[in-house]
């Protein structure tokens, strides 16, 4: 069965896997006010406001997606908060029919003044990044954060119920790898799941990121001699990354990401949006199908439909870092996770 013909008929994505591609990460924007050391370069210059989707162009897109079975949008970025009128932009996604759930992905920053607006406009979580809990560190890694917004953002995102909450750390060795105990502490009195994210190779950073991983297996086996061993939490949703688990009694708790050293591929039910228009297939391949020039050249709904089915058919399986094959045509920022 060729592409469409998998597609159309059932108005669900499926890739020539067989994967069911239900999940839309959508980065509103590649810009941010932090400048993480393993995410983008210093001195990145961002992209022309003309060169990234508007708000209308967006908003087409998920629709888009929605017929073909996309019933998740997450938002990320860059930073998803710095976008203009991103609040407006969430209610006019949670009104689109069959997107049953948004959620966020961000450094927590402007939480605090906005995580009450956006759960009012319909976002029903947010995954927040939280590296260090020491200051100094913080700004290590973020080149310019202030640790005390982030908090501020955590405790928005509670009370404007934005649950669960989940906090994402990089670890990232000489940074916070000797933090990482002290991170899954917080998973003790609190009921967050605090995320350990293994270090990916990606875009012009790929070498300082290469020399800075640390494998999930060890993030672990540090927590568990400090604290005992982690038990597993049945149930687990075979789509999340994240492998769920708990330190004894905890109210939370924790989940490693290792999508470089024990990838995820066959739970993968994600397609990216880049914030210029392209439909990212795998975050760690450098496929992607342009659909902002067709949508610009005025390309009507079942053309765009077609494009995106055609285009997801080709998601690929597995990375090529074994291979030295590294995704570089963009930085990290530029696809948001
Ligand atoms: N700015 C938001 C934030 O930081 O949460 C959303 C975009 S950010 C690119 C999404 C996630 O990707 C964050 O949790 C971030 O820590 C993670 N990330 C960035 N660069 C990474 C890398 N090289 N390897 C693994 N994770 C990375
Ligand atoms: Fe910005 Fe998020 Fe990248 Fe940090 S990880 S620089 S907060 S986009």
């Amino acid at each position: 069965m060729d592409a469409n013909a998998l597609n159309d008929v059932s108005g669900t994505m499926h890739d020539s896997y067989g994967r069911r591609l239900n999940y839309l990460r959508v980065s509103l924007t590649d810009a941010c006010n932090l400048r993480c050391v393993y995410c983008m370069p210093e001195d990145i210059r961002f992209r022309p406001a003309a060169a990234l989707l508007q708000d209308d162009e967006i908003l087409t897109l998920i629709r888009v997606a929605a017929s073909l079975g996309v019933d998740k949008v997450r938002l990320t970025g860059g930073e998803p908060t710095v976008r203009h009128g991103v609040v407006d932009l969430v209610r006019e996604i949670v009104a689109i029919p069959g997107i049953a759930r948004v959620v966020m992905t961000t450094n927590g920053v402007k939480l605090a003044e906005q995580a009450e607006a956006l759960a009012a406009a319909g976002l029903a979580q947010a995954n927040i990044s939280l590296d260090s809990l020491d200051p100094a560190k913080f700004r290590r890694i973020t080149r310019r954060g202030d640790l005390a917004d982030v908090w501020r953002g955590i405790a928005a995102a509670e009370a404007a119920e934005l649950l669960p909450i989940k906090l994402n750390c990089v670890v990232t060795r000489g940074f916070n790898d000797d933090e990482v105990v002290e991170l899954a502490r917080l998973s003790l009195a609190n009921p967050w799941e605090i995320r350990f994210i293994e270090l990916m190779p990606f875009g012009s950073v790929a070498d300082f990121q290469q020399d800075q991983v640390v494998s999930s297996a060890e993030t672990r086996r540090r927590i568990e001699t400090a604290l005992g061993p982690l038990e597993a939490v049945p149930g687990h949703n075979g789509h999340d990354p994240a492998r769920p688990y708990r330190l004894p009694g905890a109210r939370g708790r924790l989940g490693f990401i290792s999508s470089v050293s024990e990838p995820f591929c066959e739970g993968c039910n994600r397609l990216r949006l880049t914030a210029d228009g392209r439909l990212r297939l795998c975050l760690l391949r450098d496929d992607e199908a342009d659909l902002l020039t067709p949508l610009r050249a005025g390309a009507d709904f079942a053309t765009l439909r077609r494009l995106m089915a055609e285009a997801a058919f080709r998601k690929p399986w597995g990375h090529r870092l074994e291979q030295h094959d590294i995704a570089k045509s963009r930085e990290m920022s530029q696809i948001g996770g």
